[in-house]
């Protein structure tokens, strides 16, 4: 049983099916924060002594196991940052911002891949453009060719997973049609690596981000990949202790990449933490975690397909981890608190998604979403209260 590593699941006997929102952190997880501020707590990167000297190594060590876990190539492309949104946003500011006319992103965007593009005065049509997708939200790589000889100095910007739909975006063939027109491609994995190997190398990305609490992992750690021929024109979006080599009044000169980018004392133990996730992963395994949960989505799909009123928005094809429907004539939220009342815990809204809520016409869905310790219990005990809250409503 996957769930016996999580202590969470013996203290919550409520299923739980929101993991697009954040994962579950297994028991060596939480040890290991716990081991670092209880038995060798000292800042890195700074002082000379054991403990200090054993946080820094450590730290470190998680870069490199980082590294390897997603296949860079160099350990200096990896810097920390508290998740994805800080990724994105340090991407749009210390490299977008002006040095690329337009901004390409898809439908299906979270709005940390919609807001930050804003925060810089680009709207539709106006350096920021959207690639279309069909009728189950499928991206249209020919719209995405388009755009990019319609607008010959852009920056694409593309989730790897739809945290609303779970559709999976071809990244391979977005990064081939990009660089053919030379746009560099971020790919905003925050849904990705709970569910599926990310190689970048064989994705040929430049940009990756990655948040280590939808990997079960600690919330406010996270990092970004940043190819190295880019790592030149990156300008630090905020300076501090620790990136600097040396200071007078007249100047500062940085040092090189990672620690230029990781202003301040870092999330020492969360990064700690996110390491040992990832070495879990590891003793499971990507086969076992994309078999086991390839069968428990279709099981979820069938047995949603059951239900007569269900509307789904995708089919079943390229997708993983969340699921959005709608039951027709309910309110989504009215669904999720009846959930709620029989313990199962499902996110209900717009998923931070508006824009693809807005494209379908829609304000909201009910979303489950899953990972590999979800087994068949949890959603026939989803489904059971899923028909109970049909019946009261309806009545
Ligand atoms: N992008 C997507 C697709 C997400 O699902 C989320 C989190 N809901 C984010 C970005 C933001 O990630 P983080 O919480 O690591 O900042």
């Amino acid at each position: 049983m996957y769930k016996d590593h999580f202590e969470y699941f013996s203290n919550n006997k409520s299923v739980y099916l929101d993991n697009a929102a954040t994962t579950q952190k297994p028991i060596q997880v939480l040890e290991v924060m716990n081991d670092y501020y209880t038995k060798f707590c000292a800042n890195i990167h700074r002082s000379n002594y054991s403990n200090a000297n054993k946080a820094t190594t450590l730290y470190e060590n998680s870069r490199t196991y980082l590294q390897e876990f997603i296949n860079a190539k160099e350990k200096y492309e990896l810097i920390f940052t508290k998740g994805v949104t800080e990724s994105i946003n340090f991407v749009a500011t210390s490299f977008v911002k002006d040095n690329f006319d337009t901004v390409i992103i898809s439908t299906l965007e979270h709005h940390s891949n919609i807001v930050p593009w804003h925060m810089q005065g680009r709207t539709l049509h106006q350096g920021l453009e959207v690639v279309n997708c069909d009728e189950n939200l499928n991206f249209d790589l020919a719209h995405l060719e388009e755009l990019l000889i319609k607008h010959p100095n852009s920056f694409v910007s593309i989730a790897h997973i739809s945290n609303a739909f779970g559709k999976i975006l071809p990244i391979k063939e977005i990064v081939k049609i990009a660089h053919a027109y030379n746009a560099p491609v971020l790919v905003d994995g925050a849904q990705s690596l709970a569910h599926i190997k990310v190689d970048i190398q064989d994705l040929d990305v430049d940009f990756y981000a990655i948040s280590s609490h939808k990997t079960f992992g600690p919330t406010g750690t996270g990092a970004i990949y940043a190819k190295e021929e880019h790592l030149k024109s990156f300008k630090p979006y905020q300076t501090g202790g620790a990136t600097i080599n040396d200071v007078s009044f007249e100047r500062s000169i940085f040092l090189d990449s990672p620690y230029m980018f990781e202003a301040g004392t870092q999330n020492i133990a969360g990064v700690l933490g996110f390491h040992e996730a990832l070495k879990f992963i590891t003793t499971i395994g990507y086969e076992k975690i994309h078999k086991e949960e390839i069968q428990l989505y279709s099981y979820l799909r069938k047995e949603l397909s059951t239900i007569k009123e269900i509307q789904f928005y995708t089919d079943i094809k390229d997708s993983i981890g969340s699921l959005s429907f709608n039951i027709q004539g309910l309110n989504h939220e009215d669904i999720g608190i009846l959930l709620d009342k029989q313990h199962v815990l499902v996110r209900c809204g717009h998923h931070c998604a508006q824009p693809v809520m807005k494209y379908l016409n829609i304000e909201g869905t009910i979303r489950v979403s899953i990972a590999f310790y979800n087994d068949k219990y949890d959603i026939n005990k989803f489904i059971i209260a899923l028909r109970k809250a049909i019946e009261i409503l309806k009545d």
